[in-house]
C-alpha cells in the first residue's frame, strides 16, 4: 500500500457518523437479522416437513407391507383394471431397451447409496460421524419404504389376489392316484410320439421361441381373465447371471421395469417353459404353482412340436416316482432314448453351474420372501403345479373352465 493511499483511508476513518447514518445502519442490520431469522425459520420448517414426510412413508410402507388389501379388492381393483395397463405401458418401454434396466437401476441406486454416505460422512468431520448414522439411517429406511411402496403399486399387490384355483373349475376329488397316472402316460406318451421330429432339427432360437409362444400364451390368460391381454417382455439377460446360474434360478422378472429376465445357462429345450413361466409373472400371476400352471398350458396348446415337448419335458420332472415307474416291476413308463438324453443334459448342466450352497441359501431367502408376501407355502407353492392339473376341468385344446362366478 502506497504512503499516499494510507493517508486518504485514514481521513476517510475520521468522518464522524451523523445521526441518520446511525439510524440506517441500524435498520439494516436489523432488516438483515428479521430476513434471517425468516430463513432460519422457512429452514426449520421445510426441515420438519421432510422429517414427517419420511416418517409418513416408513409408516405406510410397513403397513401396506403387514396389512395388504383384500384379495376381492385387489383382484377388482387393481390385478384386472389398473396392473394391465401398467403393465402394458411399463413392459412396452423396457422392451425397447437391449439390456436389463434392473441392472442399471441396482448399480445406480448402490453407486448413489455408497457415495451419499461417504460423502455426509467427510462432510460431518471428525467427532460428528457416529451422530450423521442416525439421520442418514433414517433417510434410507424412507428410501426403502419408497421402493417398497412402488414394488407394490407396480407388481406385488398381485401377490395377494384371489388364487386362481378359485377361479377354475377345480375339484380336489378330481386329484387321485388314477388321474395323476393318466397325467403320467400322457406325458411320456407325447414326449415319446413327437421326439424324432423335433431331434430332426436344432432347438430355436429365444426369438423364435417367443414368436411361436405368444399365441398360446394369449390364448391362456385370455381364457383366465386377463381382460385386453399382456404385452410379453423381451426376453433378456442380466449381470447377475452368474449369481442366477449357481442358485439354479431359470429366470425373473424386474418388477419395477417389468422385464423378462432368463438365466443363459439354461438349455434352449427348457426356454420355452421357462419364458412362458415368467410371462405368466409379467401377467399378474405372482404365485410360481400359477405360473408353472400358465407355462404349460401355453405350451401344450401351442400348434409347434418343438414347443410341446418344451412343455411335456418341464412336467416329466415333476410327476411323483409311482406315477412314472408304475406300482410293480415291468409297469413303469419308459421313454424314448432321445429324451432321457434330453433330462440328462438338463441334469448335467444344473450339475455344472449350481452351487449347493448358493442353491440353499437362495431358496431360503425365496421361502422367506414368498411367506412375508402372504403366500403361506413359501416355495412348496411348486408342488401345486401338478395338483392344478389334475383338479381343473379342462376343455378342448387344454381350454382350462372356469368357475360360473367369475
Ligand atoms: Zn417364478
Amino acid at each position: 500500500m502506497s504512503a499516499a493511499a494510507s493517508r486518504n483511508n485514514k481521513s476517510a476513518s475520521l468522518v464522524p457518523l451523523n445521526d441518520r447514518t446511525v439510524i440506517d445502519a441500524l435498520r439494516l442490520s436489523q432488516d438483515y437479522l428479521s430476513g434471517t431469522t425468516r430463513s432460519l425459520k422457512k429452514f426449520q420448517r421445510s426441515r420438519s416437513l421432510k422429517i414427517a414426510t419420511e416418517a409418513f412413508i416408513i409408516v405406510a410402507a410397513a403397513w401396506v407391507y403387514v396389512a395388504p388389501p383384500s384379495p376381492n379388492w385387489v383382484e377388482a381393483h387393481y390385478s384386472r383394471t389398473l396392473y394391465p395397463r401398467v403393465q402394458r405401458s411399463l413392459t412396452s418401454l423396457s422392451n425397447r431397451f437391449p439390456f436389463a434396466l434392473c441392472d442399471a437401476l441396482v448399480l445406480l441406486l448402490a453407486i448413489g447409496l455408497i457415495w451419499w454416505w461417504l460423502s455426509r460422512l467427510k462432510a460431518a468431520g471428525r467427532g460428528r460421524r457416529l451422530r450423521t448414522t442416525g439421520p442418514l439411517t433414517f433417510h434410507t429406511l424412507a428410501l426403502a419404504g419408497l421402493a417398497l411402496i412402488l414394488f407394490q403399486i407396480v407388481w406385488g399387490l398381485n401377490y395377494s389376489r384371489v388364487p386362481l384355483i378359485e377361479k377354475l373349475d377345480y375339484d380336489t376329488a378330481r386329484v387321485t392316484d388314477q388321474s395323476i397316472s393318466d397325467i403320467a402316460k400322457s406325458c411320456v406318451t407325447r414326449l415319446n410320439a413327437s421326439s424324432s421330429e423335433v431331434h430332426s432339427a436344432p432347438w430355436p432360437d429365444l426369438d423364435r421361441w417367443s414368436q411361436l409362444l405368444e399365441p398360446s400364451f394369449e390364448s391362456v390368460v385370455s381364457d383366465l381373465g386377463v381382460a385386453g391381454g399382456i404385452v410379453p417382455g423381451r426376453i433378456k439377460h442380466s449381470l447377475s447371471n452368474p449369481y442366477l446360474a449357481a442358485s439354479g434360478i431359470e429366470g425373473f422378472i424386474d418388477p419395477y421395469g417389468l422385464e423378462s429376465i432368463l438365466n443363459n445357462k439354461i438349455l434352449p429345450v427348457e426356454q420355452p417353459f421357462a419364458m412362458a413361466h415368467e410371462w405368466a409373472h409379467l401377467a399378474g400371476f405372482a404365485d410360481e404353482s400359477e405360473a408353472n400352471f400358465i407355462a404349460l398350458l401355453t405350451c401344450l396348446r401351442s400348434t409347434d412340436a418343438n414347443v410341446q415337448y418344451a412343455g411335456w419335458l418341464a412336467l416329466y420332472p415333476e410327476l411323483p416316482a409311482t406315477a412314472v415307474h408304475g406300482d410293480q416291476p415291468g409297469n413303469e413308463l419308459r421313454l424314448d432314448p432321445r429324451v432321457v438324453a434330453d433330462l440328462e443334459d438338463i441334469y448335467r448342466q444344473r450339475e455344472k453351474y449350481i452351487r449347493p450352497w448358493v442353491n440353499a441359501a437362495q431358496w431360503r431367502f425365496y421361502d422367506r420372501f414368498l411367506k412375508a408376501n402372504h403366500v403361506q407355502a413359501g416355495v412348496a407353492s411348486y408342488g401345486l403345479f401338478l395338483r392344478l392339473l389334475a383338479g381343473t376341468r379342462f376343455g378342448v385344446n387344454w381350454a382350462p373352465a372356469m368357475r360360473t362366478s367369475t
